[in-house]
């Protein structure tokens, strides 16, 4: 993914300036709890966000276009189940050396101070990650929550002692009735 002589600009914190001087194209991963403020957000740790990032020059700034996607477990608001939900924010930024030179990055992206031509990758991540997250959680519609509420009500019922191995009727068509119930 590196192309050309360049002194290790893929380290984290990245060297945005070469990195948009050769068009590079990075994608990482991470597991979602590396990502402390994030996690303060989840019902639980677990899931992994993916960054897929182009690099580019927009007038005079080194840039970069692309997305931040994570599978993470969020509580939902209605039913008070945990989930899994995509977060996904398409990322279009101009790196500044200054918040003042902020207002002069062309319209179309968001300015994103680089100290040093630098940008920690895990933070930035992170950023918009948070960006991504629902200001208030939910199930897409009401029946998945009633969903999520009947497998929780299975999931605690008291366990019978070992089933019989072979069913002696199965009825698809009667399961099938009581899913369109539902
Ligand atoms: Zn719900």
């Amino acid at each position: 993914m590196i192309r050309g002589p360049m002194a290790r600009p893929l380290e984290d914190p990245l060297d945005v300036g070469p990195l948009a001087a050769h068009g590079t194209q990075l994608e990482r991963d991470f597991p979602v709890e590396t990502f402390a403020r994030l996690r303060e957000s989840l019902s639980r740790p677990g899931g992994r966000a993916v960054a897929q990032f182009r690099f580019h020059t927009a007038g005079a700034y080194p840039a970069l276009e692309g997305s931040v996607r994570a599978r993470a477990w969020l509580t939902c608001q209605r039913c008070l189940q945990e989930f899994e939900a995509t977060l996904e924010s398409p990322v279009r930024v101009a790196f500044v050396g200054r918040d003042a030179e902020s207002s002069r990055v062309p319209d179309e992206y968001d300015a994103v101070t680089a100290p040093g031509g630098r940008i920690g990758l895990s933070e930035f991540v992170e950023e918009e990650l948070l960006l991504a997250l629902p200001l208030v959680p939910m199930h897409p519609t009401p029946a998945d929550c009633a969903l999520s509420l009947a497998a929780e009500g299975e999931a605690e019922a008291p366990r019978t002692p070992a089933r019989p191995v072979s069913r002696p009727v199965t009825r698809p068509f009667a399961d099938l009735r009581e899913l369109m119930k539902r």
